[in-house]
């Protein structure tokens, strides 16, 4: 038996970026379960927050030249607009830069000070010599250590999924300035995990997670619990640690805290007990809606903090997959990278997306396809073809023939006595319980099937043309209405905007729209005129919302996202190989490794840097680069690149260039200067 009090989340959207479709898959599964539980009437509450704090939004507001306010504020009214738009029906939407979140951090972290699980230690971490700060993990870039995957970031593997310092990656490198960092000494603050241990090994088995995830749990055991790293030099955006002026609370500690802080804010608005739903002796079921990711931070550090500052844990973590769109990663070249503004702009009907994804999505951690050639198929065929077309099939007749009133008497039927059952109702409410709403829309859409045979049976259009038999139209017409009427309950948790436009047609009061409708109208019951539910999906418009993604690729640079997979760019063409050359022809280019010792801008140069090279000649040489677009001199000195050092020494108009710097470069904007890995000393032969 469930709780009669539920709070669901879905994960904290990072303040840096516009919801995409990858991230509505959530968003829509967790929107669909609890409109399913209010519909059964449990008290159940559904909040989140955008996740705002660390260093991707500073840098991003540091690009703009705003503050790190204003930019969190402008993407919450963008995410609160797009979510809106997506039917996703939030109890409260917060932030985590509120008052409730920082005093909520602050209440923990002492908590878990007092019970001894906080220590202090000096730690080595990565610096970034050109940028001038230490660097968060996910700003270094390396070679995992386990499998050797390249360009990894700090703190985990999205090849082998191993998790890991980001001082274990071999030839890191700064994802900011490219630089490569060097390591310093800095203060850390640490909850000491390890504490934890038994704790959490019997939490992990005690039916909170799916299996999968208990699994990936116990091979964490196995690797051994580390201490977490929970604070950040500044300069950092976020709140500061209690008595440790210039240390901020890493981002992944007070973002889950902001489940919490948004519960609060709506339990400070509708006078609720907020004990009663997160205090540890708690009767309140709690459930977390992620993205597979994120589960290290949710299923580990995220119970062991509730437990030891006091509160009560999750009841559920349920771990989804991610969405490929036509089989492959979402991507930007091929206008597969969907933003949702992008998919509301281009007219597309948002209730076509909850009904694809709820009829893909399962309780596993498996990825979602949205096959775009289905997705026009099966919404038209679903939804317009089958399921809208029970009323427009019978609604006219009502209206024309009889009043707009339904029929005294409904004709015997098997279907309706499934409808009036609750066999039905607990069957399709289990699989919604459980996430497996793809079984669910298959048991329904069964159903449509078996009311459109009816109808096909009956052929209402020429019972229609035979005056005699109009008591047997009006109850064959009321039947059908009865049975859309059911199934649109049935369906409302997925698709609530066309569910609450039945509910206006067929002049029903909320009641008639919960879970489990056991009775028929009753007799006589009056419907309005119908206007029709929905259109259809034409090819044309995903083909059109796919180039106006396109075209915002070449508009806007994907900003830095923190705890999201970034997608890899695959391979645009690339210019022609150029003729071949023996070895003795390379040979003769005699490459160094160079130090950049100065860079300065030239006066009256559009493009020009001018770099002192030291290549341990015991003398500086003299460089000019066309590299201004895409590098200011700051952040070029003290790196070291690659010179050609026997290019024949040019004089140009600002002086004598005496070698060139290797960049590289393609059709589109961008500019890269080489750098060798970590070792590497002025002078070295490149070959
Ligand atoms: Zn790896």
């Amino acid at each position: 038996m469930s709780a009669e009090k539920i709070l669901a989340t879905s994960a904290l959207p990072y303040a840096n970026g516009d919801i995409h479709l990858g991230h509505l898959v959530e968003y829509i599964q967790t929107d669909i379960w609890v409109r399913f539980r209010k519909m059964q009437g449990r008290e159940c509450y559904y909040v989140c927050a955008d996740d705002t704090h660390g260093t991707p939004i500073m840098l991003r507001a540091e690009k703009e030249g705003i503050t790190p306010e204003a930019l969190i504020e402008r993407v919450h009214a963008e995410h609160v607009r797009d979510f809106a738009g997506f039917h996703i029906g939030f109890d409260c939407y917060h932030s985590t830069n509120s008052p409730e979140n920082r005093a909520l951090a602050r209440e923990i972290y002492l908590r878990l000070k007092n019970a001894g699980l906080i220590e202090v230690r000096t730690i080595q971490q990565f610096y970034d010599p050109v940028k001038s700060m230490f660097l968060p993990d996910r700003f270094i870039k390396g070679e995992c250590p386990k499998c050797g995957a390249k360009d990894q970031y700090g703190d985990n593997c999205e090849v082998c999924g191993a998790a890991y310092a980001p001082t274990d990656l071999k030839n890191p490198y700064s994802a900011i300035s490219g630089a490569v960092p060097v390591l310093r000494d800095s203060e850390h603050y640490f909850f000491k995990l390890g504490q934890a241990e038994n704790f959490l090994r019997q939490w992990t088995r005690a039916g909170h997670l799916q299996e999968e995830a208990a699994n990936k749990m116990a091979e964490w055991f196995g690797q051994g619990l580390q201490s977490w790293d929970i604070s950040r030099d500044a300069p950092y955006f976020g709140f500061e640690i209690p008595d440790a002026p210039g240390k901020y609370f890493y981002v992944w500690l007070d973002a889950p805290i902001g489940y919490m802080a948004s519960f609060k804010k709506l339990a400070d608005e509708k006078s609720l007990d907020f004990d009663a739903w997160w205090g540890a002796d708690s009767g309140a079921e709690l459930h977390h809606f992620i993205g597979k990711d994120i589960l290290y931070f949710h299923a580990l550090f995220w119970p062991a903090m509730l437990q030891h500052a006091g509160y009560r844990t999750p009841t559920r973590i349920y771990a989804h997959g991610f969405l490929t769109v036509d089989g492959a990663k979402m991507s930007k070249s091929r206008g597969t990278f969907i933003t949702a503004r992008s998919y509301l702009d281009a007219g597309l009907d948002p209730e076509w997306l909850r009904y694809y994804f709820a009829a893909k999505l399962n309780g596993t951690m498996e990825d979602i396809d949205l096959n775009l050639e289905d997705f026009v198929a099966r919404v038209n065929s679903d939804l317009v073809g089958k399921f809208v077309n029970i009323a427009s099939r019978c609604a006219g007749f009502i209206n024309k023939r009889f009043q707009g009133q339904l029929s005294a008497e409904l004709p015997p039927s098997n279907l309706l006595a499934k409808f009036n059952g609750e066999e039905l109702w607990r069957r399709i409410g289990r699989l919604y319980g459980d996430r497996e709403y793809g079984k669910a829309i298959r048991e329904i859409m069964a159903l449509v099937d078996e009311v459109n045979q009816y109808i096909d049976a009956e052929k209402p259009w020429e019972l229609a043309k035979l005056e005699i038999d109009d008591l047997r139209l009006h109850q064959v017409c009321s039947l059908c209405l009865n049975f859309f009427w059911r199934l649109s309950v049935l369906l409302k948790p997925v698709l609530p905007a066309l569910a609450d436009e039945v509910q206006g047609f067929l002049n029903l009061d909320a009641s008639r729209m919960k879970w489990g409708q056991f009775n028929a109208l009753p007799a006589g019951h009056g419907i309005r005129s119908y206007n029709h539910l929905m259109t259809r999906i034409d090819r044309k418009q995903i083909d059109a919302l796919l180039e106006a993604n396109r075209q915002s690729l070449a508009a806007a640079p994907s900003p830095v996202r923190h705890a999201e997979h970034q997608q890899h760019m695959e391979n645009k063409a690339i210019a022609p190989i150029a003729e071949t050359i023996s070895i003795d022809d390379f040979a003769k280019i005699d490459l160094r490794i160079a130090k950049i010792v100065n860079a300065e801008h030239v006066e009256g140069a559009e493009k020009l840097l001018r770099l002192t090279l030291d290549i341990g000649e015991g003398k500086t040489r003299n460089v000019f680069a066309g590299i201004k677009s895409a590098y200011a001199p700051e952040q070029l000195v003290g790196r070291l690149t690659v010179m050609v050092a026997n290019l024949a020494p040019r004089k140009m108009k600002f002086g004598l260039s005496e070698g060139m710097v290797l960049a590289a470069s393609g059709d589109g904007p961008g500019l890269f200067i080489l750098s060798p890995d970590a070792g590497a000393r002025p002078g070295m032969r490149v070959k």
